[in-house]
């Protein structure tokens, strides 16, 4: 195997090349290793293998080239020592979390987060005896406040799903680290392109790469990144030893989608900022938030930690649920759909889907209204998706 590194060119260059493995037959795409196992020529070489005197690879759930391949890309891409990959966003986030924690720890968490990585802080943390305080995410005096002798990590996504509310990185991390805590950003909704959590003094990084790192709707996947011996000494062992091992098909699947997830990402954004700024003042929405816009509430918290907007856009619709829903049944191109980050534009409710096991006081805790619809903005041309949300609009 000959191994391509290449740290010292753009993120565009390091997309396509970063992490390959070339086998002997000198193939151009990254060869889909697909198998469990790896053989030895000598029962000396398994036993130096198991004693990690050797290099090499043993058994797929501990490690497997293609899937080290796409953890090699990513770190090169978020600028991580290490990286970790996952069967799904969710064995990312809660191996992240539990990797770290032991009974008797707290952790803080922001109260807008996805609704699995709520339940995951909420409901299942404390069943092993790690406490649990949800804050309002943007205001860090409640971060502060929050802190107790024994809070070891912190949890935060920004900008938010579904609400796209921003919390400062840089200041969470700067409380975290005073309290001797580790702050763990999800950054999906910001994607590696627009948002550098550890630059900005995060210790650990989470990915759904079922969203944009995939782009296409295929494949679940997940990775977790942070500094080699963040990933060594707390996630490794738990990934190995419980098994949320990323399948070598998805892994090809997901360098496939790295290769273009800058043009697509850099599109979608685009785009997306193309139909906030014409829609933003239309008669039938309550409000429009869009982090790429000047008039969202924290424009400057946003120029500060994000290089570029979002792919995703929250609505508020006159009417409320009977709003959302006419205008979301009265949509030709985009469709229906809890997923996002994907070529095609997809709608989703989230009062009644994501976000349907909160009680409507916790909800609207989290910013999410009755009329909000999320929009994940895809690949298609955007005076077509602009007709489509005009004429979906005009029916409600
Ligand atoms: C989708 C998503 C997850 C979970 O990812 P899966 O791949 O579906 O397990 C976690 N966090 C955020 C912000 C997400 O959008």
């Amino acid at each position: 195997m000959t191994k391509t590194r290449c740290p010292d060119y753009h993120l565009e260059t390091r997309l396509v090349h970063d992490g390959q493995e070339r086998s002997s037959f000198g193939e151009t795409s990254e060869a889909l290793f697909l198998t469990q196992g790896f053989i030895y020529e000598t029962a000396e070489s398994a036993e130096r293998r198991f004693l990690n005197e050797e290099p090499g690879y043993s058994y797929t759930r501990f490690s497997n080239p293609t899937v080290a391949m796409f953890e090699q890309r990513m770190a090169s891409l978020e600028g991580a020592e290490a990286a970790a990959a996952t069967a799904t966003g969710m064995a990312a986030v809660t191996a992240a979390m539990v990797g770290q924690l032991q009974a008797g720890d707290h952790v803080v968490a922001a109260r807008a987060l996805f609704g699995s990585c709520r339940w995951a802080v909420e409901d299942l943390l404390p069943r092993f005896g790690v406490a649990c305080t949800l804050v309002d995410g943007p205001d860090l005096g409640r971060w502060r406040a929050a802190v107790r002798p024994e809070t070891k990590a912190f949890l935060l996504e920004t900008p938010s799903n579904p609400s796209l509310e921003i919390i400062d990185i840089a200041g969470v991390a700067d409380i975290a680290h005073a309290a001797g805590a580790t702050l763990t950003v999800d950054n999906v909704f910001a994607t590696p392109l627009w948002q550098k959590p550890l630059e900005l003094g995060a210790d650990c990084v989470v990915y759904s790469a079922t969203k944009h790192i995939d782009g296409q709707g295929r494949c679940l996947g997940g990775v977790i990144l942070g500094s080699a011996e963040f990933i060594e000494t707390k996630v490794q062992q738990f990934l190995r030893m419980t098994g949320p091992t990323l399948s070598p098909f998805n892994a090809w699947v997901l360098l496939k989608g790295l290769e273009t997830l800058s043009l697509r990402v850099e599109r979608q954004t685009a785009t997306a900022g193309f139909l906030a700024d014409a829609l933003h003042d239309h008669p039938k929405l309550e409000r429009l938030t869009y982090p790429g816009r000047p008039d969202h509430p924290q424009a400057e918290l946003i120029k500060r930690q994000m290089r570029g907007g979002s792919t995703m856009i929250a609505l508020d619709v006159q009417g409320g649920k009977a709003g959302a829903f006419r205008f979301m049944n009265e949509l030709r191109l985009i469709r229906i759909s809890n997923n996002l980050g994907d070529a095609k534009s997809l709608v989703t409710h989230p009062a009644t889907t994501t976000h349907q096991r909160f009680t409507p006081e916790l909800r609207a805790e989290m910013g999410i209204s009755d009329g909000l619809v999320r929009l994940s903005i895809g690949l298609e041309h955007g005076e077509d998706l602009l007709e489509d949300l005009n004429q979906a609009l005009a029916r409600v």
